[in-house]
């Protein structure tokens, strides 16, 4: 029998699957007790931006400040492999979950957690990569381009994990992101629209290629005078080629 059904928009699955994460991270949010000064503070609206907290340089402790103050943040599972452990009768079998985090706006984290089931593994490295989130500087560093805008980074950022390598370059507007598919969708979570790639080393090891593409992002912002060209810096005094290698 021939059918040929038509699906408009999501299917029930989807669009109910949605429905309970979001409220799910609604509730966490509301039914959240703060531990913490600074919880305390967020929940009672004295602090309402996560920036503010990166620029003070304070420390979070707690999901519930995240979750409160990053309300669009979007997590993806990158990879989940299994990982042995040899012991006197028999072999232990763990899952080691990575997952990235993003807001979509300048704001990404990275985070890899172990369990004998690989829900908890999510789940754990979920909360992980929330830890990790840092403040990602968008610009435009295009010499071809100069707009001034944030659709691309405001240097060539390097980052390494292992023997993995990784060189960001700001690209023209409009030239999307041109890297392999992990990468792609990491500088899509924190807010970069345009930018090319480079990589060496074993990048067939996702976790390795996507920390070195966090600490670039990271070794931006711990420049000195980052700020200075985050935004309308695309003159010809923009540092081009200005090699970032953040201590490991
Ligand atoms: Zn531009």
């Amino acid at each position: 029998m021939n059918r040929h059904v038509i699906r408009k928009g999501k299917t029930r699955r989807e669009r109910f699957g949605q429905r309970r994460r979001d409220d799910a991270q609604a509730e966490a949010a509301a039914a959240w007790e703060p531990r913490t000064e600074l919880g305390r503070k967020v929940k009672a609206h004295e602090v309402t931006s996560i920036d503010e907290i990166f620029n003070n340089g304070k420390h979070i402790a707690e999901t519930g400040v995240i979750d409160t103050l990053l309300p669009n943040l979007q997590d993806e599972v990158v990879e989940i492999v299994s990982v042995q452990r040899m012991t006197k009768n028999n072999r232990k079998m763990k899952f080691r979950a990575t997952v990235i985090v993003g807001d979509g706006a300048g704001h990404v984290g990275i985070g890899a957690a172990k369990d004998i089931e690989s829900r908890a593994a999510v789940n754990a490295a979920i909360v992980a990569a929330k830890y990790n989130i840092i403040p990602v500087i968008l610009g435009c560093g295009s010499m071809q381009c100069r707009c001034g805008t944030r659709h691309s980074l405001p240097i060539t950022a390097r980052g390494k994990c292992g023997s993995v390598e990784v060189i960001l370059k700001p690209a023209p507007r409009g030239l999307g992101i041109v890297a392999n598919k992990p990468v792609r969708r990491m500088l899509q979570l924190a807010g970069v629209s345009d930018a090319w790639s480079f990589s060496k080393g074993r990048t067939r090891v996702k976790y390795n290629s996507l920390m070195a593409v966090y600490r670039a992002l990271q070794g931006v912002n711990s420049m000195k005078n980052a700020q200075s060209f985050a935004v309308g810096s695309a003159g010809a005094e923009a540092p081009q080629q200005v090699a970032v290698q953040p201590a490991t």
